[in-house]
């Protein structure tokens, strides 16, 4: 088999558009490859020319905090040359087409394309239409894989493993791609997941991806050994789908009293950006005891070094290994 990475690591895929389809094995040459990464980043020099001569194009076509900056970290340090491409200055605003976008950036021969798009499958639909390796960095409320890699990285590195543990992830379920991302990659890794949410935030037959499913959390919380928090999409949300914030804070928020329904040492996750006292009481957000939120961000970068060397170094994709 052709090898791709630093150390003959070979991620068997052009693109990664997603979690779904990903075997364990794949999932763990990714989660193995950041561990490394992890370290690395600790250091004072956190740099490698991995990369040296590979363009990267971040294009962002939603609002983005952490995951853009930490393509941005994780291009540079590994020494390749990153543009943010800012659409809202850009030709989009113009008119142009997605398509003809990804089009005349491709022209300009960048080695991977970051892409956040609003709509889900947007992602998929560009890569079909570039010669270089996409990386979906959030596509509507389909997937968001750096995401889960990173959630996954997190608790392994907390718990050893993923295995047999009960993983639940509360909140806007429906308009989440988090959720969908980490439920995918928790079950394969032999984790189990549970959802707690309003029968309102919940998509239909979501059961079917081999979840439970909860509407009251201090059922749902009982003995979980990780709580993941989700923030409300209410830019996704198209009519009433809570009675109020002060409400939803009160069946949903994440607070001691629920909390103490969990394992003593559960860990407490969220993807951000939190909203405090709308899924999540302040305190427990800021626990150093429990909250693994910052630990979270700093896997971020570590995760999507892994992803942005295995690609652009991948030979399927014209990389040179
Ligand atoms: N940052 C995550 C995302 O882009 C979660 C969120 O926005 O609530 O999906």
């Amino acid at each position: 088999m052709a090898k791709g990475g630093k150390d003959n690591v070979h991620f068997p895929h052009r693109h990664l558009l997603g979690i779904e389809g990903l075997s364990p094995e794949e999932i763990s040459i990714l989660l193995d490859r950041s561990e490394t990464y992890v370290n690395q980043n600790r250091r004072a020099d956190k740099t490698t020319p991995l990369l040296h001569g590979r363009t990267i194009i971040n294009l962002f076509f939603e609002d983005s905090t952490r995951t853009r900056t930490s393509f941005e970290l994780a291009g540079k340090r590994l020494g390749g040359d990153l543009i943010n491409m800012s659409v809202a200055t850009s030709s989009v605003k113009k008119g142009e087409t997605l398509i003809d976008t990804a089009m005349t950036l491709n022209a300009m021969h960048p080695d991977v394309l970051v892409v956040r798009h609003p709509h889900s499958g947007a992602v998929k639909l560009l890569s079909e239409k570039v010669n270089c390796a996409v990386i979906n960095g959030g596509d509507g409320s389909h997937e968001h894989p750096t995401q889960a890699l990173l959630d996954a990285l997190t608790i392994r590195r907390r718990r050893g493993g993923l295995s047999g543990l009960q993983v639940a992830i509360c909140g806007d379920i429906l308009h989440s791609r988090v959720a969908r991302s980490n439920i995918h990659l928790l079950n394969t890794m032999g984790a189990r997941v549970r959802l707690i949410a309003p029968k309102t935030l919940i998509p239909p037959e979501v059961e079917r991806l081999g979840v439970e499913i909860f509407h009251d959390m201090n059922e749902g919380l009982r003995d979980c050994d990780i709580v993941m928090m989700l923030r409300l999409q209410r830019e996704r949300m198209h009519g009433n789908f809570l009675p109020s914030i002060r409400e939803y804070f009160h069946f949903f928020g994440l607070d001691y009293e629920k909390l103490s329904n969990a394992k003593e040492d559960a860990l407490i996750m969220h993807p951000g950006p939190m909203n405090r006292g709308v899924e999540i009481d302040t305190d427990v957000a800021d626990d150093v005891g429990r909250s693994v939120i910052r630990e979270q961000v700093e896997m971020g970068v570590a995760v999507r070094m892994a992803v942005l060397e295995l690609l652009a170094l991948n030979p399927d994709n014209g990389g040179n290994a």
